[in-house]
């Protein structure tokens, strides 16, 4: 376990902050350690590091040295991004940042003693904790389907390599072959990311082998985007795509990965590719913690608190929080809000009211995109919607191009925002 020399090393660098931090020298620094090195824990890290100037001391616990984003991981899919433009390292936050990334897993979390523990062994203290973990699968969901089938039936639902799976069993398809999706139920991870990403492997099949089918099995009565889906589906790639929702037993669903079969309210279709989303729940951590009720941790919208314990902020897709969906954009946002409440405490530094904002984008075809999005504000009981928009049926192609270019100019925005 390299934990020691991490924090060493991590600790020099950031002693270069600390020399100009407006802080009394001698005191020791408060602590905030984070779990999670993605869209929610990458950003909370970053923001509570820069605006503290040193005076924090920030721990971040992320097990992969390389994160890849599941946000624009679909077009990996359709052919328009290399899997390696997906990828960010951690360099630049400990460099320039001086914050301690810590390669491990955390285990548990003693919230009386203010301890992480990791898979190594060691024990990370902390005065206040930030947990950004994403998402884990409901165990069941799809029966026939857990994680040992995803190397045969993959979800796809963390990128990295379980994408490049998805995408080499695509291209392997026998011609006229039939790939499969089971869709997740609510709430997940990305309300149109499943729809997208029928888009785009419909993209691909339609260049490489066009008398493919995609089917659908789908819990869900109605779904993200699904009338500008519907109309892109329709436009780009007439007959290649049937959706079964619940009406047509799309919920009752069973696999089996030995076979490659798929039960479809008692109708048996052989696939060739079978992309199981199952249902999901907070990162186990969060159980682990004890800071879960149900499947998710409830938190407060005005600082992002727990509502468990007051010296932990969760973020992102783990939470409970009301009207924003799970996206990255989502947990950028967040994760802004937690940072300023977290030096709030630590330091006294001012903390203005909470706001909110997302955008979710999705490519139906080359240059053909469609945005919804949203502004929040927190109540004492959720963050709620305040005001909404959504792209329109028939837009003309321009519009749709315009969309996808801003797309691309968010990806570069929110990656430097989260790893800077
Ligand atoms: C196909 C697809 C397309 C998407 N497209 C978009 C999009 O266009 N726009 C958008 O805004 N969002 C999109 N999303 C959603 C977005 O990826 C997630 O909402 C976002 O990543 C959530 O951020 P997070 O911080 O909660 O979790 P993550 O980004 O998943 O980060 C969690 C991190 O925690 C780490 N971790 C987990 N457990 C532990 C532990 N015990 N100890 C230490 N570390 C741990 C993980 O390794 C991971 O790096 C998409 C998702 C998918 C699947």
């Amino acid at each position: 376990m390299t934990l020691n020399r991490r924090r060493f090393l991590g600790t020099t660098v950031a002693a270069a902050g600390v020399l100009s931090a407006p802080m009394v020298m001698g005191q020791a620094r408060p602590r905030v350690v984070v779990i999670g090195g993605g869209a929610g824990g990458a950003t909370a890290a970053r923001y509570v590091a820069k605006d503290s100037q040193g005076a924090i001391d920030v721990t971040l616990i992320e097990p992969t040295r390389r994160y890849y984003t599941c946000f624009f991981s679909n077009l990996y899919l359709g052919g328009f991004r290399e899997m390696e433009s997906l990828g960010h390292s951690y360099a630049t936050l400990a460099a320039e940042y001086g914050i301690n990334v810590v390669h491990d897993w955390a285990t548990g979390v003693d919230r009386d003693a203010k301890t992480v523990a990791l898979a190594g062994g060691a024990a990370v203290p902390y005065d206040r904790l930030i947990m950004s973990p994403g998402i884990d699968f409901v165990d069941g969901s799809v029966p026939g389907w857990d994680l040992s089938a995803q190397g045969v039936m993959p979800h796809a639902y963390k990128a990295g390599t379980q994408t490049e799976l998805l995408k080499r069993q695509i291209m392997a398809m026998p011609e006229g072959g039939t790939f499969v999706m089971i869709a997740p139920p609510n709430p997940y991870r990305c309300p149109p990311g499943p729809y997208e990403r029928i888009s785009m492997v419909a993209h691909l099949l339609k260049a490489n082998n066009p008398t493919a089918k995609i089917i659908i099995a789908d819990p869900k009565e109605k779904y993200s985007k699904q009338a500008l889906f519907e109309e892109g589906w329709n436009k780009h790639y007439g007959g290649m795509i049937e959706r079964l929702g619940p009406d047509f037993g799309g919920g009752n669903v069973s696999v089996n990965p030995a076979t490659m079969e798929v039960d479809i309210d008692g109708e048996v279709i052989k696939a060739d590719v079978v992309n199981v989303i199952p249902g999901q729940k907070a990162g186990a951590i969060c159980a682990a913690a004890g800071l879960t009720e149900g499947n998710w941790a409830p938190v407060d919208g005005h600082s992002m608190v727990s509502r468990m314990d007051e010296n932990v902020y969760i973020l992102g897709d783990a939470t409970d929080q009301g009207d924003m969906p799970k996206s990255g954009f989502s947990a950028n946002s967040q994760a802004k809000v937690a940072a300023m409440a977290v030096r709030g405490a630590l330091t006294g530094s001012r903390v203005f009211p909470a706001k909110y904002s997302n955008t979710c984008w999705s490519l139906i075809a080359t240059d053909d995109g469609v945005k919804v999005g949203a502004a929040y504000e927190p109540t004492d009981e959720k963050i709620a919607s305040v005001s909404s928009f959504v792209s329109q049926t028939g837009e003309d192609a321009a519009m749709r191009k315009t969309t996808f270019e801003e797309s691309i100019g968010w990806y570069s925005g929110i990656t430097s925002d989260m790893f800077g």
